[in-house]
């Protein structure tokens, strides 16, 4: 080993490494100095010295933390509220209204219980759109989380900071208070084009362009909103965003359900990334996003849960599961979306698409310390042939043994160390039960 000793030395498992040569090390082992990786090996080679710390695999996989895309954390504050229902009627009837409600006292509880669950689930980093988006950002630093955060910008008054004027001058404030935070990156989030003016687009691309930030928009979820953008500016919401000026490498199209192949192609050339929530998207029956056609045309595309709203849960690896099978079912081909891909999905190309992947997202020396181990002594993760489709078919969020995140461990044994999770649980009990008493019938505003 190097001159001074590791902090943590990982030990004793298969390193899944999601490197560029998608190197897989059988008995093998993670060196942690500091916040980064300084080795990985084989267990023997990097046995000596004095770490700071053993975590002992038990002969389970050793893998980069998974990426999530796209959530809105704080939604777990109405989790199972109102399922079984049209995605705009669900928006306007019930989530809007129950939103109007929100404060950050409940955001941060909210976003605080949705850490617990993607840390639980092996979920090291996550990419937020919300209201009062500094109190998820609170939330992810009480956490020991990575995080991509932005206040949703729209054309009506937000009820986190009113007119839109506003909504920009706190998009400002983040950027400010989180300047430099090795965990936190400030985003410019526009909700959607049909939620959103030209003028706000723009305005909204400016701002995240002058300042080097992904921009991340909810884009073609549905053939409805296609019809509407249509209908509005004759052009597909991709063609619309294109002939604004506004697609670019930093952009995170989160959906892309409804796409027409000229769409495709101009996401490609644009170098546009795309978040793809499959489980969302069949909840709220929006369809089902082209993605082999995607990855084929060379777009990358990450993982994302969407809100506990809209899943009813924030699991990646159940997600990666979900995917995998879906795409197999609507091609009527069983070789699409292999584990490999589905897993490079949700590591290095997570990453990737949020503008990380130099930092994080796979297990090589010099990146960002954010791994996790699966524990495989399970009897539904017996025998192992192939840890990739083990973990993509087989294993469970629950199998999450240990997380560590920027070279801290924030979780052993299946014990969140960095807060107290019992209490974030009562908290969100006692908002909920605020949200049903005082949950607005039929109030759709927008
Ligand atoms: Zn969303």
């Amino acid at each position: 080993m190097t001159a001074s000793p590791v902090d943590i030395l990982v030990t004793n498992g298969i390193v899944l490494t999601m490197d560029g040569a998608q190197r897989s090390i059988p008995n093998g082992a993670v060196a942690i100095r500091g916040d980064r990786i300084a080795a990985v090996g084989n267990a023997a080679d990097l046995a000596g010295g004095s770490p700071g710390r053993v975590i002992d695999a038990r002969g389970g996989i050793i893998l980069p933390g998974l990426v999530n895309t796209h959530t809105h954390a704080a939604m777990t504050l109405f989790r199972g509220l109102a399922d079984d229902l049209p995605l705009m009627t669900w928006l306007n009837e019930h989530i809007f209204p129950a939103e109007a409600a929100l404060d950050h006292r409940r955001v941060y509880g909210g976003a605080l219980l949705a850490c617990a669950e993607m840390i639980l689930s092996g979920t090291t980093t996550f990419c937020d759109m919300y209201l009062f988006e500094d109190a998820v950002a609170r939330a992810a630093q009480s956490a020991g989380m990575r995080a991509v955060v932005g206040e949703v910008l729209f054309d009506f008054p937000s009820p986190a900071y009113g007119p839109i004027e506003q909504g920009f001058a706190c998009t400002q404030t983040l950027i400010d208070t989180f300047r430099g935070d090795p965990r936190i990156t400030i985003a410019v989030e526009p909700h959607s084009p049909y939620l959103c003016a030209p003028e706000l687009l723009t305005r909204a691309f400016d701002l995240a362009g002058r300042n080097g930030l992904p921009l991340v928009i909810h884009l073609s979820e549905t053939a409805g909103e296609v019809e509407t953008i249509r209908d509005r500016y004759g052009r597909t919401p991709v063609g619309h965003l294109d002939a604004l000026g506004l697609l670019a490498p930093n952009v995170l199209a989160c959906h892309c359900v409804a796409l027409s192949e000229e769409d495709i192609e101009l996401l490609q050339r644009r170098r546009v990334k795309v978040s793809h929530n499959a489980e969302s998207n069949m909840k709220l029956a929006s369809g089902i996003a082209p993605v082999p056609r995607l990855l084929e045309a060379g777009v990358c595309v990450g993982l994302g849960t969407d809100g506990a709203a809209s899943n009813n849960n924030l699991d990646l690896l159940l997600e990666m599961d979900t995917v995998a099978k879906l795409h197999k079912v609507q091609c009527l081909d069983p070789t699409v979306l292999d584990a490999a891909a589905v897993l490079r999905m949700a590591t290095i190309d997570g990453a990737r698409a949020l503008g990380l992947g130099e930092r994080i997202g796979s297990l090589e020396p010099g990146k960002q310390a954010d791994l996790i181990v699966i524990d495989t002594h399970r009897p539904h993760l017996v025998p192992m042939y192939h840890p990739a489709s083990q973990l993509v078919y087989a294993a469970r969020g629950s199998d999450v043994a240990a997380v560590v995140i920027d070279g801290r461990l924030v979780m052993e044994n299946g014990r969140i160390l960095t807060f107290d999770v019992e209490q974030a649980m009562e908290e969100v009990t006692r908002i909920a039960e605020t949200i049903a008493r005082h949950r607005p019938i039929g109030a759709g505003r927008r």
